[in-house]
C-alpha cells in the first residue's frame, strides 16, 4: 500500500514563476519599444525574453493543471474495527471522533467489545 503525502502547489515556486513571467514580459516590451522608438532590433533580447515568457507560461499552466486535478483526487480515510474476543474485523469509512483504541460498540459475531484498531488514509488514483 503506497501512502503518499498529497502534493501541494508550492507558493514560493509559484511566485518565482509569476515573477519570471512579469520580468520576461517587461523585457520583451522593452525590446519591442527599443525597436519602435530607436529603430534598434535586439533580436537576442527578443528571443531570450520571448522564450522565458513561453517557459514561464508553460510552467504556470502545468502547475495550475496539476493543482486542479489534485482537487479531484479523493483521499479516503478508513477505520479498522476489531473485536477483542474473536477474529471479527471490519473496515469502514473514517468518522469524526474516531481514534485508535476507542470503543466501537459490540461485535455482531460474539457480542464482545469492538475497538478501533487502526486508522489509515488511502489515496485513490487512476492508473
Ligand atoms: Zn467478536
Amino acid at each position: 500500500m503506497g501512502e503518499r503525502e498529497p502534493r501541494r502547489t508550492p507558493i514560493f515556486f509559484m511566485s518565482v514563476i509569476i515573477f519570471m513571467l512579469i520580468m520576461s514580459l517587461a523585457a520583451l516590451l522593452l525590446a519591442i519599444e527599443a525597436y519602435l522608438v530607436q529603430g534598434k532590433l535586439e533580436i537576442i533580447n527578443i528571443i531570450l525574453s520571448a522564450s522565458a515568457l513561453f517557459l514561464a507560461t508553460y510552467m504556470f499552466i502545468q502547475i495550475r493543471r496539476r493543482s486542479i486535478s489534485l482537487g479531484f483526487e479523493t483521499l479516503k480515510v478508513s477505520t479498522i474495527i476489531q473485536c477483542l474476543k474473536c477474529d471479527y474485523r471490519n473496515v469502514r469509512e473514517f468518522e469524526k471522533g474516531d481514534y485508535i483504541l476507542r470503543d466501537a460498540g459490540s461485535c455482531p459475531k460474539c457480542g464482545g467489545t469492538l475497538i478501533i484498531h487502526s486508522i489509515f488514509r488511502e489515496s485513490k488514483e487512476k492508473d
